[in-house]
C-alpha cells in the first residue's frame, strides 16, 4: 500500500517534486536514472551536512571544555587566595588578641558620641573595676574622673576636630573605690564609605607612674627630714605674697630663723642628733605660728617664717620671743638633752621693700645682726642695718681693688727656738692698707673674702708675695727662716692649691721645705678627712705644715692625727693667761700632744718672760708673740735677719 506524498520523507519528496513525479505516475526509465540520481545526491549532500554539522559540534563542545577548564582553574586560584586571605586574618587577629591580653594595655573603642562601645579584656583589671560598668559611658562620666582642664580640652577638640589623639592621662575610681590613673591614645575610625563611625585606641593603667610622679614632685617641694615646705616653695609663697600684698595694699613680715649652736651639736653628738634637733625645731614653729603663718625650711639650719598682716613692733617682737622661748627648750636626744638657740632677723613688706629679693636680704641682714651681738635674740631691719650692709658691700669692692691696686701687704713675725733663743721661723701676716681707715687687720677682712668669694685670690697674693720675699731676701745675701702662712678652709678644699703651691715655689726657685702652711683646728676639724689627699700630696712635694690655734676647736685627735704637722700651734688665749692653772693644764696636755705625734710644739702670742720661763719649764720647743717681736713690714722685719 503507498503511502503518497503526505507520507514519505520530505528528502523524497521534495526530489520527486523536482522531478516532476507523483507517486501516481511512474517515471520512465530516464526519470527513473534522474530520480536514483538525485536521490544520491540529496543522500551525498544529507551527509555531507551532517559531517559538518557534527564537526562543528565537536569544534563547539571543544571550545566549551577549554572554557569549562579555565573557568574551573580560576575558581581554584580565588579558593586559595580565599583560604590564604582567611588564614592570614585569622592569625592577624590570634596575634592582635594575644598581644592585648598578654600586654597590660587594653583596647577600646567609642561610638560618635564618645560613649565606650567596646573595651578588651583586662581594661582596668589592676583596679577591679567591671568592664560592663564602663560601657555606654563617656571618659569623663566615669566615677572619680579626674585630669587637668588643659588635658580635657585637648582631648575635647581633638574629637571635635576627628583628630588623633595621645597620651590622654585621666583619673578615675577603681573597682575597689583606689584612684587609678590611665593613659589612653586613640585615632577616628572610618567605616568603608569613609564616613567617621567613632574612635579606637589603646588604654593603660599609669596608676604606678603618676603617683611615683606626684610623689617626686611633692618632694620637690617639701623638705624630706621636716615635713616643711622648702626654699623652692618659700620662694613661690614669698612671690605670692608680695603680689597679694601689692593688689590690696597688705603687710607682712619675713622672719628668717638661724640655730645657734647647730654645727656643734652635729660635731659633737653626730648627725642623727642633728637631724633631731631639726625635726623638733620645724615642730615647735609650726606649733608656735598661726595656721595662717607660713614656715619652711631653707636648708641646714635656716628656716623662714612669712606672717600675713599688719604687725606692731611690739606684736611682732612678742612673736620673736615667743619663737627663741620655745627654740631654746631642751630637745631630748639618746638620754641626752640638747639645746640650740635661735637668731631671727624680721623684715617688713611694705615698710622696708616692696621686693621680695631685697626683703629676704633685709631679713637675713637683720638676722646676721642678731648673730653678732650675742645670739639668741631678734633683730629687725633698720636703716642703720642698711648702712652696715652698704659699708660691707663698699669694703668687698675695695678689697676686690685693692688686689690689683697692691692694697696688700705682708707682714712678718719671728718665731723663736726656746733652747738656742735663735729665730726658727717666720709667719706671714697679711695686712689691709686701706685708703681711709689706714691698716685693716686680718679678723676684719679674711672673713669678707671667705663670704665673697675672695678667698682664693687672697690666699694665692699671700702664697706669692711670701715665696717672692724670701727670694728678695736670699738674693740681698740673707738668710731667711722657714716661712709659714696661713690657710683658709677654702682653700682646703679648692683643687688649686696645690698647684698654686708648686707654682709659688718654682717661680722664685723656692725649695719646699721652706714653705709651711698652717692650718687651724677648727678648719681640721671641719674638712673631716676630705682634704686628707690633698695634704698627702703637698707633704709629699716637702712643704711643712702646722696645726693653728690648737685648744679652741672640738677636733678629735684621730683627726689631727691625720694632718702630715710638724708644729702644733698652742692658741695665745691660753698661753696668753699662764700660769694660770686652767691654762697651765691645757697647755701641758697640748705640749705633750705635739710631742706624742712627733710634732714641735709652739707657743703663740707670748708676751712676757714669765709666760716665757713657764713654757721653757713645760718643754715647750718655740715660741712667737711681741715678746720676740711684733709683725713687722718686709723692710724693717730684715732687721732681726741681719742679727
Ligand atoms: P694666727 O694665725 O693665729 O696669727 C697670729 C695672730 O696673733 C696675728 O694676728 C698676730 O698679730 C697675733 N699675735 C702675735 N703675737 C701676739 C701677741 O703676743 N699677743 C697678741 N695679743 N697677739 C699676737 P693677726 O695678724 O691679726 O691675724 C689674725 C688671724 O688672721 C691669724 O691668726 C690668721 O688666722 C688670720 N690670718 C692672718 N693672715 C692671714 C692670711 O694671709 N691668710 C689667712 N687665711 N688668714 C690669715
Ligand atoms: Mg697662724
Ligand atoms: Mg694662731
Amino acid at each position: 500500500m503507498a503511502k503518497g506524498l503526505e507520507g514519505w520523507h520530505a528528502l523524497l519528496n521534495r526530489q520527486l517534486q523536482r522531478l516532476e513525479l507523483g507517486s501516481e505516475s511512474p517515471p520512465d526509465l530516464s526519470g527513473w536514472q534522474a530520480f536514483i540520481d538525485r536521490v544520491s545526491r540529496a543522500y551525498e549532500e544529507a551527509d555531507e551536512d551532517r559531517y559538518l554539522m557534527e564537526r562543528s559540534q565537536a569544534q563547539a563542545s571543544e571550545e566549551m571544555a577549554s572554557l569549562n577548564e579555565a573557568l574551573r582553574q580560576e575558581r581554584d586560584l580565588l579558593e586559595t587566595r580565599v583560604a590564604e586571605r582567611t588564614e592570614a586574618l585569622r592569625l592577624s587577629e590570634a596575634r592582635l588578641a594575644s598581644l592585648v591580653s598578654l600586654s597590660s594595655d587594653w583596647v577600646w573603642e567609642q561610638d560618635t558620641n564618645g560613649r565606650l562601645t567596646y573595651l578588651s579584656e583586662g581594661a582596668m583589671v589592676a583596679g577591679g573595676m567591671p568592664v560592663s560598668s564602663l560601657l555606654g559611658r563617656r571618659a569623663q562620666e566615669l566615677d572619680g574622673f579626674e585630669c587637668d582642664e588643659r588635658t580635657v580640652k585637648r582631648y575635647l577638640q581633638a574629637l571635635a576636630d576627628r583628630q588623633p589623639f595621645r597620651d590622654i592621662v585621666h583619673g578615675v575610681r577603681g573597682g575597689d573605690g583606689s584612684p587609678r590613673f590611665c593613659r589612653i591614645s586613640g585615632e577616628p575610625v572610618l567605616d568603608a564609605q569613609g564616613v567617621f563611625t567613632g574612635y579606637r585606641g589603646v588604654g593603660s593603667d599609669v596608676t604606678a607612674a603618676t603617683l611615683a610622679s606626684r610623689q617626686l614632685a611633692l618632694l620637690a617641694r617639701f623638705d624630706v627630714l621636716t615635713g616643711l615646705p622648702n626654699r623652692a616653695q618659700f620662694i613661690e609663697e614669698l612671690d605670692r605674697a608680695v603680689a597679694r600684698a601689692r593688689r590690696s595694699n597688705g603687710h607682712f613680715s619675713l622672719c628668717f630663723i638661724d640655730l645657734d649652736g647647730f654645727k656643734q651639736i652635729n660635731d659633737t653628738h653626730g648627725h642623727a642628733a642633728g637631724d633631731e634637733v631639726l625635726k623638733a625645731t620645724a615642730a615647735r614653729l609650726r606649733a608656735e605660728l598661726r595656721e595662717s603663718d607660713f614656715v619652711a625650711r631653707l636648708g641646714g639650719d635656716e628656716f623662714v617664717a612669712l606672717l600675713p598682716g599688719k604687725a606692731s613692733p611690739a606684736g611682732l617682737s612678742l612673736v620673736g620671743d615667743k619663737l627663741l622661748h620655745a627654740i631654746a627648750q631642751p630637745i631630748a636626744f639618746q638620754e641626752r638633752e640638747l639645746q640650740v638657740h635661735g637668731s631671727i632677723g624680721i623684715a617688713l613688706y611694705p615698710d622696708d621693700s616692696t621686693q621680695a629679693r631685697h626683703l629676704v636680704e633685709q631679713a637675713d641682714a637683720a638676722m646676721y645682726l642678731a648673730k653678732q651681738e650675742g645670739k639668741n635674740q631678734f633683730r629687725f631691719y633698720t636703716g642703720e642695718l642698711a648702712r652696715t650692709v652698704a659699708r660691707q658691700l663698699a669694703l668687698e669692692l675695695d678689697l676686690r681693688q685693692s688686689f690689683s691696686s697692691g692694697g696688700l701687704e705682708l707682714h712678718f713675725q719671728p718665731r723663736v727656738h726656746l733652747g738656742s733663743g735663735a729665730m726658727s721661723g717666720m709667719e706671714a701676716l697679711v695686712r689691709w692698707d686701706h685708703p681711709q681707715r689706714g691698716l685693716v687687720p686680718p679678723s676684719e677682712f679674711v672673713a669678707l673674702a671667705e663670704e665673697r668669694g675672695l678667698i682664693l685670690q687672697l690666699g694665692r697674693w699671700v702664697l706669692d708675695t711670701a715665696c717672692r720675699q724670701l727670694r728678695r731676701w736670699r738674693d740681698a745675701g740673707l738668710q731667711p727662716p722657714r716661712c709659714a702662712i696661713n690657710l683658709s678652709s677654702h682653700q682646703l678644699v679648692s683643687d688649686v692649691l696645690f698647684d698654686d703651691v708648686r707654682n709659688a715655689l718654682e717661680r722664685y726657685d723656692i725649695e719646699p721645705s721652706a714653705l709651711e702652711l698652717e692650718l687651724t683646728e677648727a678648719m681640721i676639724t671641719a674638712q673631716h678627712g676630705r682634704a686628707d689627699a690633698l695634704l698627702a700630696r703637698l707633704q709629699g712635694l716637702g712643704v711643712h705644715m702646722a696645726i693653728d690655734d690648737f685648744g679652741t676647736g672640738t677636733s678629735s685627735l684621730s683627726l689631727i692625727h691625720r694632718v702630715p704637722a710638724q708644729s702644733l700651734k698652742v692658741d695665745r688665749s691660753f698661753v696668753g693667761r699662764l700660769p694660770d692653772d686652767e691654762a697651765m693644764g691645757i697647755t701641758r696636755a697640748a705640749i705633750a700632744l705635739a710631742h706624742g705625734m712627733g710634732m714641735r710644739a709652739v707657743a703663740e702670742g707670748v708676751e712676757s718672760a714669765q709666760q716665757l720661763e713657764t713654757l721653757r719649764g713645760l718643754g715647750c720647743d718655740d715660741a712667737q708673740g711681741y715678746f720676740f717681736g711684733r709683725p713687722l713690714p718686709a723692710d724693717a722685719f730684715a732687721a732681726h735677719l741681719r742679727r
